[in-house]
């Protein structure tokens, strides 16, 4: 991935950065519309994943929606240019002035978390003289398989209402007169590789979808939320996921009826593998049982490794060649967790070599923090 034009372009760039393959990103875009065009399936970015300008901007022209989760990412999807009839405000927590922002932007659609939600947004709207949509995010009850830091969809988990809580949902909406329940959502969490999962998801979505049917009420937009996952092991083998498997699943396994929309919500799966975090080794620790390369980026520039124990694939892009050595990967940050990664083989490196932490554009740049007094980490852009 790193021919030597890409690297000569490095070499006068001050470390850390990011590093995004706009190619990548455009290539991966253009296979996840197609295989979802395929069955009239809309996609909204989540912005979450990162909501870099350049990256997002691309996404946008791509022709995706934004999914955002704090009132500021509402105002940058729509500053960037999503139309408003595409921009879905979720979160478990959103404060009264990021709901009457989004009112005031009349944004397409309230993902709601609780039922006490449901009555302050009812609240706001009648105040601003609106009338919201929203839908009502679920918690199915099923188990992603996919690290426990990032699961949501599980009863023990923090979002979504719960199933014995619909029928209070269902009575409330009926005094809520300036809200239009026009969905039912779910998100069941992130990193899913096993694509079974979201089998087990459509059959818990089919059932909960009845129920409201059964109670007369019409659901327009089935969203099934994101947590497609990737192959952080093999970014050069397997650098698009495999949107069109993911997408048939859907459409073998999930009810539809005729008019209704499916919406989902994709991050990490559109913009992981095209972001790369490149660093240079500034010690090289020899120890008895140890030998340690630290890096100039931290936990501060990428901070999956010691949030969620990630896995990213570590090369040293300066060398090819030379004897193996086993290194602990670590930043300068002063914490013990600040490592990205132990124990990883490559060709004895020296100080100055550049490091490149592989698939580090979901979750990435926008996870950055100030922490050390740090500088804000840079981004750079191919061609
Ligand atoms: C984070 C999030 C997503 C995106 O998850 P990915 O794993 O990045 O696809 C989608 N929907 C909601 C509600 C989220 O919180």
């Amino acid at each position: 991935m790193f021919n030597s034009s890409i690297l000569s372009t490095f070499q006068d760039q001050e470390t850390p950065f990011y590093y995004y393959d706009l190619a990548l990103l455009q290539e991966t875009l253009d296979v996840c519309k197609q295989a979802a065009d395929r069955y009239n399936f809309h996609v909204h970015y989540a912005m979450k994943a990162n909501f870099n300008q350049k990256v997002v901007e691309k996404i946008k022209d791509a022709g995706f929606g934004a999914d955002c989760v704090s009132g500021n990412e509402v105002k940058q999807a729509i500053e960037i240019g999503f139309a408003k009839d595409k921009v879905v405000f979720a979160g478990v927590g959103k404060s009264d002035r990021e709901i009457n922002e989004a009112l005031e932007n009349d944004i397409f659609c309230f993902n709601v978390e609780s039922v006490q939600e449901l009555g302050v947004i009812n609240e706001l709207a009648a105040a601003a003289g609106k009338n919201a949509g929203i839908a009502l995010r679920i918690n199915p009850n099923v188990d992603a398989h996919t690290h426990h830091n990032i699961t949501t969809g599980l009863e023990e988990n923090k979002f979504g209402i719960n199933h014995w809580e619909l029928h209070d949902c269902v009575e409330a909406l009926k005094e809520l007169p300036n809200i239009t329940l026009i969905g039912i959502h779910f998100h069941i969490g992130s990193q899913i590789t096993n694509l079974s999962v979201f089998k087990s998801l459509c059959v818990k979505v089919n059932e909960i979808h009845r129920w409201f049917e059964e109670r007369g009420h019409s659901i327009k937009i089935l969203n099934v939320g994101g947590g497609l996952g990737i192959d952080y092991h093999q970014p050069d083998e397997k650098p698009v996921a495999d949107f069109e498997e993911y997408f048939r699943i859907f459409d073998q396994f999930l009810e539809r009826k005729a008019g209704q929309e499916v919406h989902f919500e994709l991050g990490r799966a559109l913009v992981a593998h095209s972001g790369t975090l490149i660093s240079r080794v500034l010690y090289v620790k020899n120890g008895i049982k140890k030998h340690f390369l630290v890096l100039d980026a931290g936990m501060t520039e990428l901070m999956r490794p010691a949030l969620y124990q990630a896995y990213h694939k570590i090369e040293n892009i300066s060398r090819v060649e030379g004897d193996v050595v086993k290194y602990d990967i670590v930043g300068p940050i002063c914490e013990s967790t600040d490592c990205f990664g132990k124990e990883v083989e490559m060709p004895q490196s020296f100080r100055g070599d550049m490091i490149a932490i592989r698939s580090a554009g979901a979750y990435g740049e926008v996870m950055a923090s100030k922490y050390n007094l740090r500088d804000q980490v840079k981004s750079v852009y191919s061609k």
